[in-house]
């Protein structure tokens, strides 16, 4: 009998209405003639509300268990887990719920981060046999080697719903959720922006890692590692054919319309720090971005300058958030003398924004196109970035939203 696995995010578990009506889609499949793994979120708002309580709880240090943590935030999933089994049963569909450590989902690494190391299939497997249609995994969560509760990050249901596809070689991971699709940018900021049908593992992880908050970006590395057919679709619509959604795939699988850039996003809290004149030599650059790696500050574009006289100034881009941490960092790094800078500017008033598309691999000019309609725009642009499929710019904050449209327009992407 084929697999297949349902996952559906917080807002379409958010109530037993909600609760119900996925339960629907869930039977649908099971009348389709598959055997199911739902993998739940909690309740949306359950998560934070949870996390919310740990951190009140912890010590004037706000050094708290991280076991712990995961013990408390693990447990809005086996609230959904248990609740969507029950509906299920009462629709007449053989259904029983799972948590992760009875899977078990084993897990490696750190506390509120772990990784998946393996899903032995044996349990479910002979639930499934004997005669079980539906097992309703509560997902984001599993169990350390030592036996105590771990949980795999926020947004990381996800992540458990395609390693579950990948070890049960399900034929699909259907992500249900509270958009219909993929866009080729925000639909709040570009109206005419479109749903994509296919788009390539690859296009989905700079996307994802761009800010398109809809899958969590290791889901994606882990649905490209293992060739899991990924769909992404509303828990609010009728119809769940194959026809719906968009289906993150291999390249090869993208019959349609070949484009060069398939989507803008963009990214608005973004802040610009300059080291000014720190010394061009071997080691600098280790000395500036260890400390910083140190401290969690999470770098992203990284631009040096030319040098003058053996000095050179290095600019790079980070979270707003992060401003404070990494501020801290480099002024340690000056006074303990790893490093010698004249002055750290910050410009906490910056987004970026990026062009990507897998036809950029083979067309030249995309990025010349890219910086010429923000130039008759008048935006300036302050750092550039490039990878094979991505072109990314920091610009004044003021202009994200003219400069996400403009770029839409000038790719086309409001066209079918
Ligand atoms: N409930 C968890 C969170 O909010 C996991 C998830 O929904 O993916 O982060
Ligand atoms: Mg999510």
């Amino acid at each position: 009998m084929s697999r297949i696995v349902m996952k559906f995010g917080g807002t379409s578990v958010a109530d037993l209405d909600k609760i119900a009506n996925a339960a629907n889609k869930v039977k649908q499949e099971v009348d389709n003639g598959h055997e199911v793994i739902v993998i739940v979120s909690a309740m949306s708002g359950k998560t934070n509300e949870l996390v919310g309580w740990v951190k009140d709880s912890a010590p004037a240090d706000g050094l708290y268990d991280k076991a712990e943590y995961d013990a408390v935030v693990s447990s809005g999933e086996n609230v959904t887990s248990g609740l969507m089994a029950m509906r299920l049963q009462e629709m007449g569909v053989a259904a029983r719920s799972w948590q992760g450590w009875q899977v078990p989902l084993q897990c490696t690494g750190n506390h509120e981060a772990a990784r998946i190391d393996a899903i032995p299939s044996e349990n479910m497997d002979a639930s499934f046999a004997s005669g079980v249609k539906v097992a309703v995994v509560a997902g984001f969560q599993g169990v350390m080697a030592d036996g105590r509760i771990a949980t795999l990050g926020r947004g990381g249901s996800d992540t458990t719903a395609v390693a579950f596809a990948a070890a049960f070689e399900a034929e699909r991971c259907d992500i249900y959720t509270d958009v219909d699709g993929i866009y080729t940018t925000d639909p709040r900021i570009v109206s005419d922006a479109r749903k994509l049908h296919k788009i390539s593992y690859e296009e989905m992880l700079e996307l994802a890692s761009l800010g398109a908050k809809v899958l969590q970006t290791r889901s994606v590395e882990l649905a490209r590692s293992y060739r899991v057919k990924l769909r992404v679709l509303s828990s609010f619509e009728e119809d769940i054919s194959e026809e719906v959604g968009t289906l993150v795939c291999q390249e090869e699988d993208i019959m349609e319309n070949i484009r060069v850039v398939k989507g803008v996003a963009y990214s608005r809290d973004e802040a610009k720090m300059t080291l000014l004149s720190v010394a061009d030599r071997p080691g600098v650059a280790a000395a500036i971005f260890g400390p910083l790696a140190e401290a969690g500050v999470n770098v992203d574009m990284i631009v040096q300058n030319i040098s003058e006289d053996g000095r050179t100034d290095m600019t790079f881009s980070c979270p707003t958030d992060h401003v404070a941490l990494a501020e801290k960092a480099m002024t340690d790094a000056q006074t303990s003398g790893e490093l010698n800078y004249k002055e750290l500017v910050t410009d906490s008033d910056v987004a970026k924004i990026s062009i990507v598309g897998n036809g950029m691999r083979s067309q030249a000019g995309v990025a010349t196109k890219m910086f010429q309609v923000l130039a008759d725009e008048g935006v300036n642009i302050k750092v550039i970035t490039t990878s094979e499929i991505k072109v990314s710019v920091l610009v004044d904050r003021k202009y994200m939203e003219l400069a996400v449209r403009a770029l839409h327009d000038t790719f086309e992407l409001g066209i079918e």
